[in-house]
């Protein structure tokens, strides 16, 4: 099959041209996630009239992934969590038939991630998996029994990054507290650094744009404050992990999201806590890298169109 795929990120949309297993073309158009998302459909279009124009007009539907939550049924946003505030009153189905005469299928963005590790990544063949973003927040997704995890109300599997794991904690985007997304995250460390004790004697008071790259160096270098906020931040990652599988019995967990490139060996730190807490009387767990990287939800336009077929 081949499919048209979209990816709207708060930073960034990557708009895809997928044959299979094979991504034929990705661009990437930049956005800004507090602006609105109608403004965007223009360049998206055109960016799709441009693959159809380059591989022909075989492409047999567009999928469409959203960072916020999604009614997949019904081809609506239900709530973007400040994101591309306009989102929830677009028709996106309307806007896919009469741009381009195909069907539109809309998921949640890290749904679509691990669809496509499933479909030709890291976790082909294995029919229970979990998937953890560290990107920006925290993102999660579940296949079990082969089949994504929705809900009723279309908010199950995805919501892993907000899990409440300090009571009373620091207040996170969706309002609540606590979240392991407001407590060890992208988004969040930069506030959680300065509010750390001795922040003004680290070198990371220095830096411009903290991120856990530059983090991870310093506390390489010897910074302790960087030391104990990594030494936090992969303590909950861990907490969030052993969590998931807790609560949905995969035989695979997926690591991904730009975290993951950095160069402290987390998925082995998350291996070893889910080797010794989970309860697990079958088995272990397996932790593995995603393959795909920002691809990978594009590649997930695939069997996200199959599903519906
Ligand atoms: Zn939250």
């Amino acid at each position: 099959m081949r499919a048209l795929a979209v990816d709207i990120g708060g930073t960034h949309v990557c708009c895809g041209a997928v044959d299979g297993r094979e991504l034929l073309e990705l661009f990437t158009i930049e956005a800004d996630g507090s602006g609105s998302l109608s403004s965007l459909l223009q360049p998206i279009s055109q960016t799709l009239r441009q693959f159809r124009a380059r591989y022909g007009e075989r492409f047999e539907g567009i999928g469409f992934g959203f960072c916020g939550l999604v009614d997949s049924f019904a081809g609506r946003i239900v709530s973007t969590n400040h994101k591309y505030p306009d989102a929830t009153e677009l028709d996106l189905v309307s806007w896919a038939k009469n741009d381009f005469g195909l069907p539109l299928i809309l998921e949640n963005d890290s749904r679509m991630a691990l669809l496509g590790e499933g479909h030709m990544g890291a976790a082909q063949q294995a029919s229970d998996v979990v998937m953890m973003t560290l990107g920006t927040g925290i993102g999660t997704a579940v296949i079990m029994s082969g089949r994504l995890v929705r809900g009723k109300h279309f908010q199950a599997g995805c919501l892993g990054g907000h899990f409440t794991i300090v009571p009373g904690g620091r207040l996170c985007s969706c309002g609540a507290r606590g979240c392991f997304e407001a407590e060890a995250s992208t988004y969040s460390l930069p506030k959680l650094s300065a509010e750390w004790p001795g922040f003004e004697s680290s070198q990371l008071a220095q830096v411009s744009r903290i991120d856990f790259e530059v983090l991870f160096n310093l506390a390489e270098k010897g910074d302790v404050v960087c030391r104990n906020i990594r030494e936090r931040c992969i303590e909950l990652w861990q907490a969030c992990a052993l969590s998931l599988v807790h609560a949905y019995d995969p035989e695979l967990l997926v690591l991904g999201g730009g975290v993951m490139q950095s160069s402290f060996p987390i998925l082995k730190a998350i291996q070893q806590h889910i080797d010794d807490s989970a309860w697990t009387p079958w088995g272990k767990v397996k932790v593995v890298a995603a393959k795909l990287g920002s691809s990978g939800a594009l590649l997930g336009a695939v069997p996200l169109l199959e599903e519906r077929r």
